[in-house]
């Protein structure tokens, strides 16, 4: 086989929290960026070069290659990284030989993206343990968002969500205590934002004033009806 053009070194030398990202389409791209500014360090495979290029410097290694080839794999040492994410989305095939590829090697922290129900489906059965839908979920969340009772939405699993929204009038100038919110409304308000001010962590002694945000959380249907209340 022909030898690997890598950028950035051996990337079978990582340090032990390091991440390989297969695929660097605008999901995996901004994933490996973002774990870069985060201090992780990250290998990142593409086939496409104009991909590759973009991206020469700003990951620790890129490498232009396929990574549906066993062989490729070996080479680049990616059954070493801990974590590794597929990030291939509209190329169904290439992400389920890659991702079957992974399990094979035993590598035991795989995220892999979903672009449909059933490629997820078939995911999951593949055994991947963590198949993410960043397209159905980002749709999800910015609906609420679009709604306009909330600031932010965080889709958690379960059934529970966690929202950023403003509290309704009838609990300005109640300690949260006194207001009994978790009863009266089955929700947990987690963090307060006083207007000009930071995030301070909600206590049943908080009392909440105008212009206030709040972080609150709980099961979907209550966090969406405490945002509607007014
Ligand atoms: P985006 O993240 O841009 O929304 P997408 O969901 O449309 O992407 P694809 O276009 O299938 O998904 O793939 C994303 C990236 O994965 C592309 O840059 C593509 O070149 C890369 N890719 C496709 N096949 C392979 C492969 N066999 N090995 C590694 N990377 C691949």
């Amino acid at each position: 086989m022909a030898r690997l053009h890598i950028f950035g070194g051996d990337p079978a030398r990582n340090s032990s929290d390091a991440v390989a990202v297969i695929g660097l389409g605008r999901f995996g791209a901004s994933l490996a960026l973002e774990l870069m500014a985060g201090g992780t360090e990250v290998l990142g495979i593409d086939p496409v070069e104009s991909v590759v290029q973009d991206l020469n410097g700003k990951l620790t290694h890129v490498v232009r290659a396929d990574a549906t080839g066993e062989e490729v794999l070996r080479q680049l040492g990616v059954a070493e990284y801990g974590r590794v994410v597929v990030a291939i989305g509209s190329h169904l095939e290439a992400s389920i030989l890659t991702t079957s590829l992974l399990l094979r090697f035993g590598v035991k922290d795989i995220w892999a993206k979903a672009v449909s129900e059933a490629h997820g489906t078939i995911l999951q059965q593949l055994g991947v343990p963590h198949v993410v839908f960043p397209e159905r979920d980002m749709g999800r969340r910015v609906a609420h968002l679009v709604r306009g009772s909330m600031q932010d939405y965080v889709d958690l699993e379960a059934g529970y969500a966690l929202i950023k929204t403003r509290p309704p009038s009838s609990l300005i100038g109640k300690s949260l205590g006194q207001a009994d919110v978790r009863k009266a409304h089955g929700v947990t308000i987690v963090a307060r934002h006083p207007d000009g001010g930071e995030w301070e962590d909600a206590t049943p002694s908080t009392v909440l004033a105008s212009g206030d945000l709040v972080l609150v959380t709980g099961r979907k249907r209550r966090v969406e009806a405490f945002a509607a209340l007014t």
